[in-house]
């Protein structure tokens, strides 16, 4: 019984965490189950093949289900985010760099644009990586 809401209470929370994280709750729970009563099972099959005791039969499975317990947990708390943005560290953090990004990418924008050269020649704009000869013609920057 006890057990039983051990379980709940764990699935409960892995479930949550993973919604957090943009998961479905129902595979993490399904995980978190097939984890805690797998590994249960197996400590109780290990004990059965190396003890005649109840007590020590119990404790074998008692020590699977905490192995499978504590890997639910490792396992769900090392889910990548799906939705990075809807986390509010990320989401700032995300915020500055794209503005950080975009005041970059306009001043560049502006000195590109300040330093095009018209080819005299051939009335041709060249940025202003093009910088001795017009890209069009040939001719030398004035
Ligand atoms: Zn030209």
């Amino acid at each position: 019984m006890l057990e039983i809401i051990g379980l709940f209470f764990l699935s409960r929370r892995n479930g949550r965490v993973a919604a957090e994280k943009g998961y479905d709750k129902v595979p993490i729970i399904v995980m978190t189950v097939a984890l805690w009563v797998g590994l249960e099972v197996i400590g109780v099959v290990l004990g059965l093949s190396v003890s005649d005791e109840l007590g020590s039969i119990l404790l074998c499975g008692i020590l699977g289900a905490i192995i499978g317990a504590v890997s639910s947990v490792i396992i769900t708390n090392n889910l990548q985010s799906k939705n990075a943005p809807a986390d509010a560290a990320a989401a700032s953090k995300g915020a500055a760099a794209s503005s950080k990004s975009g005041n970059a990418f306009s001043h560049k924008a502006t000195v590109t644009f300040k330093e095009q050269w018209i080819c005299e020649n051939c009335g041709a704009q060249n940025a202003v990586f093009d910088d001795e000869k017009c890209f069009k013609c040939g001719e030398p920057k004035p």
